[in-house]
């Protein structure tokens, strides 16, 4: 009570500061006002460290509740039916999950699962009729989303990609600011997006289970916070990859990428995606009027960051919460989050991944 309070105060401090923020009003009124309404039940597929983090921030979601597991290993899904209270008849395993068609206890799954298994499991819970949330990158290439996207139009059920920052206040302030026109004419992006990674044996560095080294993992973030920040789709893409450790950065794994963007109106962005360098979680983006600069720009937070007028200073508020009570209010009211979190807006990153490894590997320009 007391942070949800708090929360109230300190937004309606900033609404008062900054009025033309919090767009649209009803994603957060959906976690801070009382509720009533219908409550999207969702079962987790992979009950791994993303799959354990999005289960924590769910236990403070109104809208939305963990109901079910989908896991090849039972002794977590015996720990997490303890610790979640999920009942028997509510968990699966990867060979018997098509049975949820019969559960109507049921309304979603979340795919937290490597990247490579995202579009066969997206298939079968679509076909067993119920609504797909899928972790980004949403496969492993445009084809993939492209054919995910179709299935689960053809099942009349929704696709989501798991974008929690189109749902993160400091973001959705930015995102609003630039709508208004308080940059002016949107000029230049730079996103620095990267980490050490560990473990050489871990999915993330196999191929099959990946898809791609950092840019399917971290430097997507760059891509799909380029095309928010900036407001606009790119039209060509030019991209350089360094390769320092062959050993554990097999073929079809980027260690380090560079690329640029060209967009319609003359804008351009830099980005960096790798998995060789730390303390690389930066946005930075200039107009004509105004400039924004976020590090953190997407880590879990709190995101940091000022513009031309001052700093941000939106809550913090767990993203995967905001996220899935976001995306409950989507799905049964039809709230559109400010920038859209559906299957089409996932197809458009996979498309500039794709673009972005055929640039690197040719050296040309590529046009999209
Ligand atoms: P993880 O390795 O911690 O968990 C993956 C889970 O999938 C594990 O529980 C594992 O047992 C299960 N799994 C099922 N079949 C498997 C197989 N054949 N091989 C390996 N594991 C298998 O990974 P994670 O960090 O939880 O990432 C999972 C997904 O979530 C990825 O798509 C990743 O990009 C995404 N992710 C998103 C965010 C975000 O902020 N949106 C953050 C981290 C991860």
């Amino acid at each position: 009570m007391t942070s949800r309070r708090k929360f109230l105060e300190t937004l309606s401090v900033t609404s008062f500061a900054i009025p033309i923020l919090y767009s649209p009003a009803s994603l957060f009124a959906a976690t801070t006002e009382p509720y009533d309404g219908p409550i999207l039940k969702v079962a987790i597929m992979g009950l791994g460290s993303y799959g354990t983090r999005v289960a924590e921030a769910m236990q403070s979601c109104k809208r939305a509740k963990l109901v079910g597991v989908i896991s090849g290993t039972p002794s977590k899904i015996k720990k997490w039916q303890s610790k979640y209270n999920i009942p028997e008849k509510n968990c699966y395993n990867y060979e018997n999950f098509d049975a949820i068609k019969d559960n109507p206890d049921i309304d979603a799954v979340y795919i937290i699962t490597p990247n490579g298994l995202h579009k066969e499991q997206t298939i079968r819970v679509a076909k067993a009729g119920k609504h797909v949330i899928s972790e980004k990158p949403m496969g492993i290439n445009a084809q993939e989303g492209q054919e995910m996207v179709d299935v689960c139009k053809a099942a009349n059920v929704k696709l989501l990609i798991g974008y929690r920052m189109h749902f993160e206040p400091k973001t959705v302030a930015v995102i609003q600011m630039r709508k208004d026109g308080v940059f002016g004419e949107t000029k230049f992006f730079q996103g620095q997006s990267g980490f050490t990674i560990g473990d050489p044996t871990q999915w993330r560095l196999n191929k099959e289970l990946s898809g791609g080294g950092a840019m399917m993992d971290i430097g997507i973030y760059s891509i799909n916070g380029a095309r928010y920040m900036l407001g606009e789709e790119p039209v060509w893409v030019t991209a350089q990859e360094t390769k320092t450790d062959p050993v554990k950065f097999k073929e079809g794994i980027d260690e380090t990428i560079q690329f640029q963007m060209g967009f319609p109106s003359g804008a351009v962005a830099n980005c960096l995606s790798t998995y060789s360098m730390n303390n690389l979680d930066r946005f930075y983006m200039t107009g004509s009027k105004g400039f924004v600069e976020m590090q953190p720009s997407t880590g879990y937070g709190p995101i940091e960051g000022r513009t031309h007028k001052g700093p941000l200073t939106q809550p913090h508020v767990t993203h995967q919460t905001l996220q899935m009570d976001g995306m409950a209010a989507l799905i049964f009211d039809g709230v559109q989050p400010i920038v859209p979190v559906d299957g089409e807006e996932g197809v458009k990153d996979m498309k500039i991944i794709d673009a972005i490894f055929l640039a690197a590997k040719t050296g040309e320009k590529v046009t999209l």
